[in-house]
Order: structure tokens, then sequence, then C-alpha cells
């Protein structure tokens, strides 16, 4: 495992489908991972038709279903990429429980003996919710962190060709069984936690922004203009996704019967006399309208999940059409929520599955708090108390939602999150850093302490919280 942080600005901000990066953005890529290890065989195709069965433990098997995860492992199968899949397309998929699909293999032993043995038939018999969370496999008994655990295997005529375990550890990112973390060479800026951040800034005199770019061009290869553009990509996707989100309404998929609420929000906000409510009505009508979207498997950024795709988007698009930020400043803000991101998940988890609501929405909010404070050109000392403010009042949130769909609490959560980020940024710049009693580490390190004792059925399953104190949903 690499000492030091070295995760791309891209790996946190990344698109994908909703409503969830851990249920669907992971599992897409796990999908798209199996493909390419079953296409690398060389399979003698007269011995009869190949069968592909997924096997899905943890969280994944309890709320996988409400999250979309079989339509993300067959769109991967099929060879679709988070980044680029028709959503709508995706959302359609196994609508017919009975429709087969073919999933092409070019691993057969000459070209004839696959095409006469046409492609591998699939369908959602083939896909396995497996247990009842509390169940474990032996390795997750030994590294809870595995908590979403994908196992694909490919057989002929019930003899097992390949096997392939994976794992989707939060915000999309996905680990194989066995994968050693490829070691990377430190990046120019080396640090694992905020402390040491502070101390980079101290002695380079460069700034923050500087740091993070300097450090993902080592990392990426990639060139300053490149990392402006793909960013200025993620923000305009971001706001897209508002706009959309403000411009729908009607009942979200899924059978809860949940109505959009956004576009009315907006509408309220224009009516509303007073400075501070209008305020408050947008940019809770901002985060809404992005989770909203999310909710509806549409495309979002990660941010750093997809259960909190509302809350940057939400305040990013209050800073832009509020407070008319330039899109430079924009880009600083962004480099500042990745660095948030980054210590948040290499010394705790950004994954609802392991350590709750606070590790996706908490996170989410900090991050914006410190985006706020650094694209108003706050010093860094007050971005850091923004961000630790942010996260300190959401320590401890379990991860709840009913019925397994990213809806209740996780779209209003959105809206919270985003407001609590605004918040953190005016309380920070009220207060004196120097006299600060509590690092963003500590808070972080909190986080962890507090999501490893936190209960398993709190960390989303839907067997606690409001999942089933909900009894009309
Ligand atoms: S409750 Fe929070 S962590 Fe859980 S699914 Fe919703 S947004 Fe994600």
């Amino acid at each position: 495992m690499n000492r030091f942080i070295t995760t791309s600005i891209f790996d946190i901000f990344k698109t994908g489908p909703g409503p969830s990066s851990s249920h669907t953005i992971g599992p897409m890529k796990a999908a798209l991972l199996f493909r390419d290890a079953m296409n690398g065989l060389t399979v003698d195709m007269t011995q009869g038709p190949l069968e592909i069965n997924v096997h899905l433990f943890g969280s994944l098997s309890l709320t996988g279903k409400g999250h979309g995860t079989h339509r993300a492992i067959l769109g991967g199968l099929l060879g679709w990429e988070p980044a680029t899949c028709d959503c709508d397309l995706l959302g359609r998929l196994l609508e017919d429980p009975k429709k087969i699909y073919d999933i092409p293999f070019n691993g057969g032993q000459n070209k004839l003996e696959q095409i006469e043995a046409g492609p591998i038939k699939f369908s959602s018999r083939h896909i396995h919710f497996e247990d009842s969370g509390t169940e474990r496999l032996p390795f997750q008994k030994e590294r809870l962190p595995f908590s979403n655990t994908l196992q694909f295997k490919l057989s002929q005529k019930n003899v097992l060709l390949l096997e392939k375990e994976y794992y989707s550890i939060g915000g999309g990112f996905v680990q194989g069984k066995g994968d050693i973390e490829k070691e990377m060479a430190p990046p120019p800026h080396a640090y694992q936690n905020m402390n040491q951040l502070r101390k980079i800034l101290r002695k380079t005199g460069l700034t923050l922004s500087q740091v993070i770019l300097e450090n993902e061009q080592a990392i990426t290869g990639k060139s300053k203009r490149q990392i402006h553009e793909g960013l200025d990509k993620i923000i305009g996707i971001m706001c897209t996704s508002v706009e959309r989100g403000l411009a729908n309404d009607g009942i979200l998929p899924g059978p809860i019967g949940l109505l959009r609420k956004a576009k009315v929000l907006m509408e309220n906000s224009h009516r509303m006399q007073q400075e501070t409510g209008r305020f408050l009505a947008m940019l809770n009508a901002y985060a809404m309208a992005a989770s909203e979207e999310n909710a509806a498997g549409q495309r979002v950024v990660t941010a750093p999940t997809s259960g909190s795709a509302g809350v940057m988007p939400g305040v990013i698009y209050l800073l832009k059409h509020q407070y008319h930020l330039s899109l430079a400043q924009l880009r600083e803000g962004m480099l500042a929520a990745a660095a948030i991101a980054f210590i948040a998940k290499k010394n705790a988890s950004i994954s609802g599955a392991e350590v709750g609501c606070q590790g996706e929405v908490g996170v989410a909010s900090s991050m914006a708090a410190a985006f706020m404070t650094y694209a108003l050109e706050g010093p860094m000392k007050k971005v850091e108390n923004a961000a630790e403010i942010a996260l300190e009042h959401q320590l401890g949130m379990t991860c709840d939602p009913v019925g397994g769909y990213v809806q209740i609490p996780c779209i209003e959560r959105n809206a919270v999150g985003a407001v609590t980020a605004v918040n953190a940024y005016i309380l920070a710049e009220a207060g004196d850093p120097a006299r600060q009693k509590i690092t963003f580490d500590e808070v972080v390190e909190t986080m962890m302490e507090t999501g490893q004792d936190m209960c398993t059925r709190y960390k989303e399953t839907s067997l606690g919280g409001l999942a089933v104190c909900c009894v009309s949903c």
C-alpha cells in the first residue's frame, strides 16, 4: 500500500450513472474487469456453452436491487463504461427478468468456434443476491473494509473455468482479491494527512492548489492545461446535473413513489420576500436537483460518491450564479475539495457501507466547505477549519436508505449537507484559526473510529434506522 496519497483528482471526481458509486459504478467496473479477464482465456468452445454467474454479498446483496447493481453488472459485462454509457438504456436493462442478453466472448480457441458457439446467454437468473448481510465471508471477518463483495464465475457444463472476487470499496473504487496496490513513486509533495500537507505549504511557500496540481501532474503525467480542462469538464457536468434536476419534476423511479422537490423549491424561492429564505431555498434546490438526478440514475459526478453527488454541485452552482465566481476560481476550489477527499479516503473511508453516511454526505459537506472557503480566497487555516467544522457536526451519521433506494433520507440529506458547508464557511470565517481546538486530522480519525463502532445494520444494509421505521414506504 502506498504510504503517501497517490489518488488522482479524477478518481475522486468521476462521472457515471447514479444512484450509487459503490453499488452502481463499482460493480460496473468490476464486471468490466471480469470481462477482460474472461476474454484473456482460451476455451475449447466445442465442449458446450459458457455460463456467467455473479454472486453479491453484504450490503450489495441487501440494497443492490434498489441501487441498480444488477443492471450495472450487466452493463459492464456488455462492455459499457460508467463515464460514457447511456443512462436511460442502463435503467431499462433487466426490466423484463426473463429477457436474455448476449454477452460477447472473444476467448474461444479459434474464430470459427466462437461464431458457432455464439455469445454467452445472460439473464437476471445469473445474478444472485446471496446473504442476509449478517453472514460474512471468511476474509470479511478479518477485513471488514470490504463489505461490498462481488464474485464472478465463468463455467462450462458446470466446470468452473474462471472465478474472480472484487470489492467495491466506495466512491466507485474497485479492488480485486489479492490485488496489490501498484507501488508508485511518492509525488513531489508527499503527504498522508492534513498535518503533513500544512507543513509542506509552510516549507515551500506554495499555495494549496499549486501543491495539489503539481502532485496530480506527477501522478497522472497530465499537463497543467489538461488538468484544468478536466476540471472544467467536471464542473460543467455538475452544473448540468443541477440544471436538469431543476427542469424535471414528477415521481422518481422505484416503489417509494417519491416526488421530486427541487423544481418546486426553486419556484418557491422566487416568491420569497426575505433574502435569507430565498438564499436557503435556492441552495437547497440546487443540491436536491443534482441529487434527484442521481436517484433517477442519470449522469452525475462522484464527490466523493454518487449518493452524496448533490452537495458539491449545490455549492458550486451557488458560487457560480449567486456569487458570480469565475471558472478559474471554481477550479481552485475544486483542488481544495480534492485535498479534503484524499485525506478522508486515506485515513478513514468514503464508503457508506464502511463508515455510514458521515463518510459520504459528511465528507462531501467538508469538501464543499473547503471549496467555498478556498474559492473565496480564504487562507489555508480557514479552509482546514471550515472542512473540520462541516465534518465534525455530521459525525456518527448512519446510512439507512429506505428500501435500498438512494432517495430517503439521501436526497434531502444532500441539501442539508450543502447548507452545512456554507454554514461551516461562515463559522470558520468568524473564528481565529490559531485558536481552533480540533484539527481536520482529528475529526477524520474520529469518523473512522465511529464508523468502526457503528453497528453493521446502519451501514448501507437497509436493516436499521429510517430504512425500517418507514412503514408506509
Ligand atoms: S444514507 Fe447517505 S451513505 Fe447511505 S445511501 Fe444515502 S447518501 Fe449514501
